[in-house]
């Protein structure tokens, strides 16, 4: 974010400093246009830069200000864990969650350190299985049928993806969707895309997924929140998805529809994709294609969350790469009124959101 803090509303001579940078600004332009004589730092396309005003200061926002997923997921894993402790004192109950890994993708296996580690910070207890890459089938489905039916655990999760002799869909579909804390079981997916009013005798409210008696996928959800706590109005705005996997796109759309978005899914055999993204306040990017969402594509002042997570070569890096989302970043943000950055953008919500799943299977256990 590049914000300029201008002046305290009592300071008559900054003001007025202002209001001639503001003249100053606008005939500089005006002469740029009518003589074709171009500024480099004038060519790059801005949005309308507008002033806000804060706490009795006029602030002069320049370019998108950048939404730290990190400091939110910090946030609501301290929020989950204080409701952790309070299931421990008074149903003497710890949220249990088992990851099930197979093979060796050092990715993968990132991963599914960093969500055992989340669930030891937020005082969870975490199972973990780690197969070879020639596990059978059934071994992994037998594991699933004795966790189903274990009452220690409240949460089921496999890595993905599986090595390609295993059946991905048929394992995900073993565990009970009760357990399916990543949202990926087809009854999870199916009340997700119900626009039923009620569920049972359950009345449905989008705006607290937490009522929800089905579990939601964890990415989707991240990017709602992120827009949540950013004071983000979804109700009534144009939001355009791009990407329309089980994973993320197509439950996102689902998401924002049910909040009253007017959503549009982009996917790799729409026409003219700039042209459909330009009409929309809200941008969500999950495709896997690095920098594929051009800063031209983008209406000002939209807000942009870029699910993208993209290896590119970067010789200057240790490791010879880098990790970047499916949004030019650096030209976007200067069009964008908010926008994630990659990393540290949803990524950290997708484990707050794998947490507050479990805690929530949890407490739906302790009811049922
Ligand atoms: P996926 O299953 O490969 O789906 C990609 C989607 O993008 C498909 O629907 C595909 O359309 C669409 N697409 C491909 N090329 C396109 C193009 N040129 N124009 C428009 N759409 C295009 O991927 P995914 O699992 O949804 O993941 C997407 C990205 O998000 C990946 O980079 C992944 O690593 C990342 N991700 C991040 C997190 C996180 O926690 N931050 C979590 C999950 C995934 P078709 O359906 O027509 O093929």
């Amino acid at each position: 974010m590049l914000t300029l803090l201008i002046a305290t509303s009592n300071n008559k001579y900054t003001i007025v400093n202002l209001f001639k940078i503001l003249a100053l600004t606008i005939f500089t332009r005006y002469i740029t246009k009518s003589s074709g004589f171009v500024l480099s730092s004038l060519r790059r396309p801005k949005p309308p830069p507008f002033v806000l005003l804060h706490r009795n200061r006029i602030c002069f926002k320049m370019s998108g200000q950048i939404i730290d997923g990190k400091a939110i997921s910090i946030k609501i894993l301290n929020e989950i864990k204080e409701e952790v402790e309070i299931l421990k004192e008074n149903n003497n109950k710890i949220p249990g969650l088992a990851v099930i890994l197979v093979g060796s993708r050092k990715d993968s296996q990132t991963y599914v350190r960093m969500k055992k580690k989340a669930c030891n910070d937020c005082g969870l207890f975490s199972l973990g299985f780690d197969y070879p890459d020639t596990v059978s089938q059934n071994e992994i489905l037998e594991n699933i049928y004795d966790l189903n039916r274990n009452p220690e655990i409240h949460g089921i999760l496999v890595q993905l993806p599986l090595p390609s002799h295993l059946d991905e869909s048929f394992i995900l579909n073993a565990i009970c969707k009760e357990k399916d804390v990543d949202g990926l079981h087809p009854l999870n997916t199916a009340s997700l895309c119900s626009t039923s009013t009620h569920f049972g005798a359950e009345k449905v409210d989008w705006t607290n997924f937490r009522s929800l008696p089905f579990h939601i996928a964890c990415t989707p959800q991240g990017c709602i929140e992120l827009l949540d706590r950013y004071e983000v109005k979804i109700e009534s705005k144009r939001a355009v998805v791009i990407g329309r996997s089980n994973l993320v796109g197509l439950p996102v759309a689902m998401l924002l529809m049910h909040r009253n978005a007017t959503v549009t899914i982009v996917h790799s055999k729409t026409p003219n994709p700039e042209s459909v993204v330009k009409e929309a306040d809200i941008v969500i990017a999950a495709v896997g294609k690095a920098g594929i969402v051009k800063a031209d594509w983008l209406k000002p002042g939209c807000v942009v969350i870029d699910v993208g997570i993209n290896s590119v070569d970067d010789p200057s890096k240790k490791r010879g790469y880098r990790l970047v989302g499916d949004v030019d970043f650096e030209n976007a943000k200067e069009v964008a009124s908010l926008i994630t950055p990659v990393p540290g953008g949803v990524g950290p919500l997708t484990i707050a959101m794998l947490m507050r799943n479990t805690v929530d299977s949890c407490r739906h256990s302790l009811q049922n």
